[in-house]
């Protein structure tokens, strides 16, 4: 009989990337343990925007464009399956998805930008449409003359973040997974052909661990031979009152979620941990959405936050097992949600057998010491 801190597999870190990669592991039948630090700690999953979006991902790197759409692909799955499994519906939608520019500046450089990301070797193509103003009237109503135009990519969406995170708690659960929170491993050794994960007052051994911690990686990646330099960014985020469904498609910093409310996003700063929300992005944010939709000028601001974003140097993410400590694997990424369907479905099962695949090897944090050293 094994003891009751002794799992096959433990996903350290209970956010979005661990909830899901351990949501996938829990089903394939493996004993699994996801430890998670608790309702002091860092956590992007409680504080995003909520978008599944393809549209501008993976300009440098091709096969982030391919995973993501991968992911994007594989959404509807990951959200029937949890609606079987933990009876939530977590409100997908995938209708496509705008970037809309107010100014023709703003609009020249979006074409440019994802011309050059379609123009990539190695991409598999999604089409992207550009319109202007008039075509975009048509298409979202009550757009302000400000804006001149915009990008359109069909794969786009988004879903209820929150919904989607407990959702794969509990389909964990169901799967005989073991939650454990308020539980900070503080440091990770291997144990001949074991992991040991020390907590307070608490060890773990498993076969096998995914670091999943999000911002917490950067302190225990080297302890298993991984280099994972994430960094915290900053993004503030107004959530506007409920009014009537108006708008039919997320828009890459304005939505309406399943409830009603809006939601106007998301900055990216670099302040380090401060996670505080400032008077002079937020007027900014509401400034840019009064612009999109005059009639917003008078919905009231119900409340605000900031999250910190997990970042590596390149903004892709990080997969892989350890050469040192083999059986020891990271992930981390700053689209947590997009990916969720592509950590469920395809990594959580390479985990389970033990090697990633070829599609995730430029995703190895070797990537970084290259590009270092050159
Ligand atoms: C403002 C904002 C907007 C965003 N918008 C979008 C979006 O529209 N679409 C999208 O796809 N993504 C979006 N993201 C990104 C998305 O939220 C993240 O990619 C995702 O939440 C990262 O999840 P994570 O599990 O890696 O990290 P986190 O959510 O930060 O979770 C890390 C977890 O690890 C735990 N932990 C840390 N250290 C330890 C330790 N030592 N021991 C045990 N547990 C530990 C913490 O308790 C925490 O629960 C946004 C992020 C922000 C901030």
């Amino acid at each position: 009989m094994t003891s009751p801190d002794e799992f096959d597999i433990a996903v350290v870190g209970g956010g979005l990337v661990g909830g899901a990669i351990g949501y996938g592991l829990a089903k394939s039948g493996l004993h699994v343990a996801l430890l998670d630090e608790g309702d002091i700690a860092y956590r992007a999953s409680r504080g995003n925007f909520g978008l599944v979006w393809v549209q501008g991902k993976g300009l440098g790197l091709a096969l982030y464009s391919n995973w993501t759409q991968l992911s994007a692909r594989r959404w509807p799955e990951l959200a029937a399956l949890l609606r079987a499994d933990a009876n939530i519906d977590v409100a997908l939608e995938q209708p496509g998805g705008f970037h809309l520019c107010l100014s023709e500046r703003e609009l020249e450089q979006r074409v440019q930008t994802l011309t050059r990301l379609v123009a990539q070797p190695g991409l598999e193509q999604y089409p992207f449409e550009v319109l202007d103003h008039a075509a975009l009237a048509e298409r979202i109503p009550g757009i302000g003359s400000t804006v001149v135009g915009g990008t359109y990519t069909r794969l786009d969406g988004h879903v209820n973040a929150l919904k989607l995170l407990r959702a794969l708690h509990m389909g964990f659960l169901k799967h005989g997974g073991v939650y454990l929170p308020n539980t900070r491993i503080e440091s990770v050794q291997r144990n001949g052909e074991r992991f040991m994960l020390e907590a307070k007052n608490k060890t773990f051994r498993t076969t096998k661990i995914v670091l999943a911690s999000g911002l917490g990686n950067a302190q225990l990646a080297p302890q298993v031979g991984i280099n994972a330099p994430v960094r915290p960014q900053r993004g503030q985020i107004l959530v506007l009152e409920r009014v009537r469904r108006f708008l039919h498609h997320p828009l890459a910093t304005l939505r309406q979620t399943d409830e009603g409310t809006l939601l106007v996003g998301d900055s990216q700063e670099e302040a380090g941990f401060n996670d505080s929300v400032g008077m002079a992005i937020l007027a900014t944010l509401a400034d840019r959405a009064v612009r999109t939709f005059p009639a917003l000028r008078d919905v009231r601001v119900n409340r605000t936050w900031a999250a910190l974003r997990v970042m590596s140097p390149d903004g892709f993410p990080i997969y892989e097992q350890s050469r040192a400590q083999p059986g020891a694997f990271l992930a981390t990424c700053h689209s947590g949600v997009t990916l969720a369907a592509a950590h469920t479905l395809e990594l959580a099962p390479m985990i389970a057998a033990g090697e990633l695949g070829s599609r995730l090897h430029p995703f190895s944090a070797e990537r970084l010491h290259v590009q270092k050293a050159a």
